[in-house]
């Protein structure tokens, strides 16, 4: 990315940010991944819950958090369903909760878009802190756009990612399949802060995930 382009997308990064602030989340504009992920990991927290996230891997989340000394509570392969259900409720009441939105709008509300529907669940309510990144690639003009962002680009990236022989594959966009391996089932849409949570969005001027 040129300096320009940089600099255009920082001037929209800190729009979001005030946008985010005005619906009552805590909002902060890095430059760099670096950075977002050292003050993520820098966060006060013993045990952090994280759903899966390809912003987190692109960010070596999970390695900077491992290495500040917290425990990280996900799901990894291999699980049985009761155990997968188990790590999640932990992950809920966990001290530090990371996700990324597949949008974050123009008037400071975010968008989810999940196969189970365990990471929507925390995101509004459970962590002692939620933290959620987003790269400049996030940012979609207002919840119509952020839907169709979450369907049209990420969903269709994770169906490639994760070998699901959905429609979406082939036809490279999302025409709202009833295929039993479907990944979209549950939306989350945050318009504002819920009032018992403390949730902070890290918004990252890179590209990070879909
Ligand atoms: S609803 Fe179906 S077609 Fe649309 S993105 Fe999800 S899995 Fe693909």
């Amino acid at each position: 990315m040129d300096a320009n382009m940089r600099a255009m997308n920082g001037i929209k990064l800190e729009k979001a940010a005030a946008a985010l602030s005005a619906n009552g989340f805590g909002a902060r504009v890095f430059g760099t991944g670096e950075e977002a992920a050292a003050y993520a990991a820098a966060l006060p927290g013993v045990s952090a819950g994280m759903g899966g996230s390809m912003t987190a891997r692109d960010l070596g989340l999970a390695e900077k958090l491992r290495a500040a000394g917290k425990e990280i509570v996900t799901h990894a392969p291999g699980m049985t369903p009761e155990e997968r259900r188990a790590v999640w409720l932990r992950a809920q009441a966990s001290d530090l909760y990371f996700a990324s939105p597949q949008a974050v709008t123009m008037d400071g509300k975010l968008i989810f878009l999940d196969a189970y529907g365990n990471r929507g669940a925390a995101v509004i309510y459970g962590p002692k802190k939620i933290v959620l990144t987003a790269g400049v690639n996030k940012l979609s003009a207002d919840e119509a756009a952020g839907l169709r962002r979450a369907r049209d680009i990420a969903a269709v990236a994770n169906n490639i990612r994760l070998k699901k022989d959905n429609p979406c594959v082939k036809t490279g966009r999302c025409v709202d399949c009833a295929s039993p391996s479907r990944i979209c089932n549950a939306v989350t849409l945050l318009w504002k802060r819920p009032l018992a949570s403390d949730i902070e969005v890290l918004l990252v001027n890179e590209d990070l995930g879909y």
